[in-house]
């Protein structure tokens, strides 16, 4: 959904299972890409898809600290399963990004800046958390005089179709930054999925937009009755019940940064491995560092920009040396960010409790319970507290 977008009072709609290649048609119109969840390389991951079928259907993917596996459901939901390995970030801010490229020629030298054409995309089953995400990250790269063009360019003209959650996986924390499991904005559509158990498998699809108006408008549907309502909330109600990973935010930011030597950081330093995982799954995480290379005749030269992590040794490299020389500062500086500095700069959290770096990190690292060995016994005298 664009910045800006117009809301609309339309009432929300129901569409059954039967209409739902016609809502990927209608966000394909006008050659848009549709980028959903599917199943790729053992995960469920957000990709181009054609149709219905490229769904994870009865699928899900079991997540807790350390470990993602694929299983079977036992009914055949599109969307039974959390947020999706990659976030949306990942089409929005890109990973490897060429900036420009430099030609030599007898009369000096040339700069060629790269804009590479980015197709109107369709987001389709993006998650609350995804969506609070995406929200930071326009925050970073589009709210002020260090834009990214780049990135602004991926945020235009895209329709953002959401999935209120209603299978939570167990790194899942949403609740406890308010983020989800319900999308209340910043959605073009938001689909609920019914089970055929509640009197036919079919969507309730609230609009958000007078883009989503269009698109529903070669969807065949009805208007979603009151129990129809009254089961969509319910489907989110129950999510929010079985979130049972929750981080208390009440003293949260003064207490992390009123304790930058407490006895957890080196706890966890001994076990994290540094390899960046967390930083590269986190959709709110924006670092980026610029690599050049040259041809071997010296003719051609080319910056990329590519995502950095805090995690890296080069990370904090200044003319005089490496800031961040061990494990401990660079974990504590990544975590400090996310739940306490990220308030100082940005007005607020810089995790959404997505859980992606629980399940992704290779040794089960868990930023909940970090936070919370540390908030143990924070010590508030610190001259770091500012608050
Ligand atoms: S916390 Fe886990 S994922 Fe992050 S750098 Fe350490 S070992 Fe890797
Ligand atoms: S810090 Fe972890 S839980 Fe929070 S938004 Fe990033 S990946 Fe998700």
């Amino acid at each position: 959904m664009p910045a800006g977008a117009t809301s609309t009072t339309d009432p929300p709609a129901i569409v059954g299972r039967g209409g739902f290649d016609a809502l990927i048609t209608a966000l394909s119109a006008g050659g848009r890409e549709v980028v959903a969840p599917t199943v790729k390389g053992g995960a469920i991951v957000l990709d181009r898809i054609s149709g219905a079928e490229d769904l994870p259907i009865g699928w899900t993917a079991e997540q807790e600290a350390g470990r993602v596996r694929l299983a079977r459901r036992d009914d055949q939901a599109l969307f039974g399963y959390a947020a999706a390995a990659n976030a949306p970030k990942s089409f929005f801010h890109a990973a490897d990004l060429s900036l420009w490229t430099a030609r030599r020629h007898d009369a000096g030298f040339t700069i060629e800046e790269s804009h590479p054409a980015i197709p109107p995309r369709a987001f389709l089953g993006v998650r609350a958390c995804d969506i609070a995400a995406i929200a930071r990250q326009d925050r970073v790269l589009m709210g002020d005089d260090h834009a990214s063009a780049a990135y602004a360019d991926r945020r235009r003209d895209v329709l953002m179709v959401a999935v209120q959650c209603g299978s939570p996986s167990r790194v899942c924390f949403c609740t406890s930054f308010g983020t989800g499991p319900r999308a209340a904005a910043g959605f073009d559509l938001a689909l609920t999925e019914l089970d055929a158990g509640t009197g036919g498998h079919r969507f309730v699809v609230e609009i958000g937009s007078e883009a989503g108006t269009r698109v529903m408008a070669s969807v065949p549907h009805g208007r979603a009755s009151v129990e129809d309502l009254a089961l969509a909330e319910a489907v989110t109600d129950a999510a929010a019940a079985a979130i049972d990973k929750h981080l208390p935010t009440d003293g949260l930011r003064a207490g992390l940064q009123g304790a930058p030597d407490h006895p957890a950081w080196d706890a966890v330093a001994d076990r994290c491995l540094a390899c960046a995982n967390c930083t590269m799954v986190c959709p709110t995480c924006f670092c980026t560092t610029v690599t050049d290379t040259t041809d071997l005749e010296g003719t051609r030269s080319e910056r990329r920009q590519i995502w950095d992590s805090c995690f890296t040794d080069t990370f904090s490299e200044t003319g005089g040396g490496i800031i961040r020389t061990s494990i401990k500062s660079r974990y504590r500086q990544w975590a400090t960010h996310k739940l306490s500095t990220w308030v100082d700069q940005f007005g607020d959290f810089g995790c959404v409790g997505c859980g992606r770096c629980i399940a992704w990190c290779p040794v089960g690292i868990d930023i909940t319970e970090t936070a919370k060995d540390v908030l143990g016994d924070p010590r508030p005298g610190d001259p770091m507290v500012r608050s």
